[in-house]
C-alpha cells in the first residue's frame, strides 16, 4: 500500500483535516486551524473559503468580542443546513430509515415493522422508504452525501459484503450492489453506500454525534436487542478486529454447564441471559419472543414477572460489563439498543451488580444509557458516511473509492 502525493490528493487530505478539526472543535478560528494543521494562514484561508462555498462550513459571528485590530473574530462550525446523510437499519423485525444533517440533527425518520423472510421483499421495502426520504430531502433543498446501512451481523471489513446475519438468515451477499441495481431501476440517484454492523453503528452514533463529555476512548457501546453486540471505539476509530468479529460479546460464554442453548450452537452465551429473547423467556417460561411494545406495556401495568426478569437481566449484565471493563478499561460504557428503553428498570440493577462484582481498587467507568434510543444504529450508519468524508484515513476500500489508494 502506498499513498500518492499529487497536489489534488494533498488538497483533499487537507480539506478532510480542516473539516475534522471543525467537527471536533466547533467555533475554532482560522488561526487555530493553521496552528493545529501546520499549514500556513493563506492556505487555511483558501481551504476554509472553499469549504464555506461548498456548504460544509459556516461562520459564527461573535459580536461582543473584538480583537486588538478591531476586527470581529469569527469561529467556524459545520453548516448543518444543506448537506444531509441517509441512514438505515435492518432490524430483526423492523426497518428504520432516517435523514440527518452533518451535525446529526434528525430531519426525517420512519420505522416500520417487517419480517425478513424474503431478502428481496425486505430490500424492496427498504428502497421504498429510502425513495420517500430522498424526496423529502429534495423538497427541503438538502443535498444527500451518501447512504449508510446498519445490519445485525458480520460484515467483511474489507469489501463490506455481508458474511452472515444470523437473526434474519442472510449470508454471503453484497447488499450495496443489490441496492444500486434497485436504485437504477427506479431512477433514484446513484450515491455512495456504506454497510456497517449495527452495534458498531450505534457506537459511532454516540462518538460522532453524541453530546457526552466523555470523548476520550475507549468507548464501549452495548446494543441490547433480540441479540447482543458491542461496538468498541479506540483513539483510531472503530475497532473491528482481525476478521471483523470484535465486539461479539453476545456469544461470550457465562454458563457453559447447565446454560441455555444459544442460536450459535453453544450453551450459556451472554445472549441467553441478557437479551430481549432472554427476558421474554424469563417472563413466559417458553421460547416465545415478546415484542418490546408488549414488554414495556406489561412493565407499565406493574407486571411482577417483567420486573423480576429485568432485575435478573441487570444482575447478569452487571457481570458482563465488569468483565468488559477488566479487559478494555474503557472510560465510558453505553447501554443502547431497544432494551435501553427500559431506562432505570434496567440500569439500576445493572449498576448494583457491577459494583457488587468490582474490587475496591477497580477504577469505575461511566455507565449510562444511550442518547439516541432506537435511532442509534441508523444514525450511526449515517455517521459512517460522514466518517468517509471527514476522516483522513478510511478503510482500504474507501481510500480506493476516493482515489487516495494507488
Ligand atoms: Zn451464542
Amino acid at each position: 500500500m502506498s499513498f500518492s502525493s499529487s497536489h489534488s490528493d494533498l488538497k483533499q487530505i487537507n480539506r478532510l483535516a480542516v473539516i475534522n478539526l471543525v467537527k471536533t472543535k466547533p467555533g475554532i478560528s482560522r488561526a487555530d486551524l493553521a496552528k493545529r494543521t501546520g499549514l500556513n494562514k493563506s492556505t487555511i484561508g483558501k481551504l476554509v473559503q472553499d469549504l464555506i462555498d461548498d456548504l460544509w462550513l459556516a461562520e459564527e459571528i461573535t459580536p461582543t468580542l473584538l480583537d486588538g485590530a478591531g476586527r470581529r473574530p469569527t469561529g467556524l462550525t459545520l453548516n448543518g443546513k444543506v448537506l444531509a446523510l441517509l441512514g438505515a437499519e435492518i432490524g430483526a423485525d423492523y426497518i428504520t430509515v432516517l435523514a440527518c444533517s452533518i451535525n446529526g440533527e434528525i430531519l426525517f425518520n420512519t420505522t416500520v415493522p417487517f419480517q425478513h423472510d424474503d431478502m428481496n421483499a425486505s430490500l424492496e421495502q427498504l428502497v421504498g422508504l429510502l425513495k420517500h426520504a430522498w424526496e423529502i430531502m429534495a423538497e427541503n433543498r438538502h443535498t444527500v452525501l451518501g447512504l449508510g446501512i446498519a445490519l445485525p451481523g458480520l460484515i467483511n471489513p474489507l469489501d463490506e459484503k455481508v458474511v452472515v446475519l444470523p437473526n434474519i438468515n442472510w449470508q454471503e451477499v453484497s447488499i450495496a450492489e443489490l441496492l444500486r441495481a434497485k436504485f437504477a431501476a427506479k431512477n433514484m440517484p446513484d450515491t455512495p453506500i456504506t454497510i456497517i454492523n449495527d452495534a458498531n453503528a450505534a457506537a459511532l452514533s454516540e462518538f460522532v454525534f453524541g453530546h457526552t463529555q466523555y470523548r476520550r476512548s475507549p468507548l464501549i457501546h452495548l446494543t441490547m436487542a433480540v441479540g447482543v453486540g458491542a461496538g468498541i471505539i479506540t483513539e483510531k476509530g472503530l475497532y473491528k478486529g482481525f476478521n471483523g468479529w470484535a465486539g461479539e460479546i453476545g456469544h461470550a460464554i457465562l454458563q457453559p454447564i447447565d446454560g441455555l442453548p444459544c442460536a450459535c450452537g453453544q450453551h450459556g452465551c451472554v445472549e441467553t441471559l441478557v437479551s430481549q429473547r432472554a427476558l421474554s423467556r424469563m417472563v413466559t417460561q417458553t421460547d416465545r419472543l415478546l415484542s418490546m411494545d408488549t414488554l414495556q406495556r406489561r412493565l407499565a401495568q406493574g407486571d411482577e414477572l417483567v420486573k423480576s426478569g429485568l432485575a435478573q437481566v441487570g444482575h447478569f449484565l452487571g457481570i458482563v460489563l465488569r468483565n468488559v471493563a477488566n479487559i478494555l478499561n474503557p472510560e465510558t460504557i453505553i447501554i443502547g439498543g431497544p432494551m435501553s428503553q427500559f431506562g432505570n428498570h434496567l440500569l439500576e440493577p445493572t449498576l448494583i451488580s457491577f459494583v457488587k462484582h468490582s474490587h475496591q481498587n477497580h477504577i469505575q467507568p461511566h455507565i449510562k444509557l444511550c442518547e439516541f434510543g432506537h435511532h442509534a444504529a441508523a444514525l450511526g450508519a449515517a455517521a459512517a458516511v460522514l466518517s468517509l468524508h471527514v476522516e483522513p484515513l478510511g478503510t482500504p476500500l474507501h481510500l480506493a473509492q476516493n482515489g487516495l489508494l494507488r
